[in-house]
């Protein structure tokens, strides 16, 4: 018997079916099949101690990373010029502001339809894949070599257009925190049960782009962005 994806005489390609879930992306140590739709409210995430030390220590490893390099980043911008902290946060501020524009523009760009085979299986990989099976917890976080190559190609423009590193800097680490942020409000709007009403209005928000329309709703932290761009959606009702 042959299995698919198996050409007799030839070489084995490993097909994989647009909507399955690599072994990488599976949810690890949590019950997936409670994760089949997103209607349920699975795991209480952040009602226990540790637990959300425990989600990021699985799998988001990259929020150490990021959290460690914000703070040596900002030490060390602070220590050359003391004097400089009040510039400085108002930039991380500016940066923090500006993540949810990155965050549509992304998230817009993924769903963009393409000609190219090529462009579309790279538009799959990256996000199709996450919309193919929403209960892959994996699929969820941004993978850490797309993050940190954008992140050092952002410092760089940053740098030269403000000719200082430490401005870069503290721009970059504003957007860590929104980015650190959307990880966050991804996860809960797939896999958690809020407790505030903002964070029920980001799950209700996010859960309808999953389920009605792809072409609208890109923003995760906030619907503001999709206001400005009119892809708000018609109906909020989930
Ligand atoms: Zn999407
Ligand atoms: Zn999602």
């Amino acid at each position: 018997m042959t299995s698919p994806g198996f050409k007799p005489g030839g070489r084995q390609r490993e097909l994989t079916p647009v909507g399955s879930i690599p072994t990488r992306l599976r949810h690890v140590g949590m019950d997936s099949a409670k994760r089949s739709d997103m209607s349920q409210a699975a795991t209480p995430i952040g009602h226990r101690r540790g637990e959300w030390l425990r989600v990021c220590r699985v799998h988001f490893k990259p929020f150490f990373l990021y959290l460690a390099a914000g703070v040596a980043l900002g030490a060390g911008a602070v220590a050359r010029d003391p004097s400089a902290w009040p510039t400085l946060l108002g930039l991380s501020l500016v940066g923090l502001l500006l993540w949810p524009f990155l965050e549509y523009a992304v998230h817009r760009g993924l769903h963009a339809r393409a000609r190219s085979a090529r462009v579309r299986a790279f538009l799959h990989r990256a996000h199709g894949i996450h919309h193919a099976a929403p209960q892959a917890v994996g699929s969820i976080f941004i993978r850490f070599s797309a993050s940190a190559s954008l992140s050092a190609l952002l410092f760089l423009l940053f740098a030269s257009a403000l000719g200082s590193w430490p401005k870069a800097a503290a721009l970059l680490i504003g957007l860590w925190a929104g980015y650190l942020l959307y990880e966050f409000t991804h996860y809960v709007a797939h896999f958690g049960r809020p407790r505030t009403a903002w964070m029920r209005r980001r799950q209700r928000h996010h859960q309808l782009h999953h389920r009605d329309r792809e072409d609208a709703r890109f923003g995760v932290t906030t619907s503001l962005v999709d206001w400005l761009f009119g892809t708000q959606g018609a109906s909020e009702k989930v």
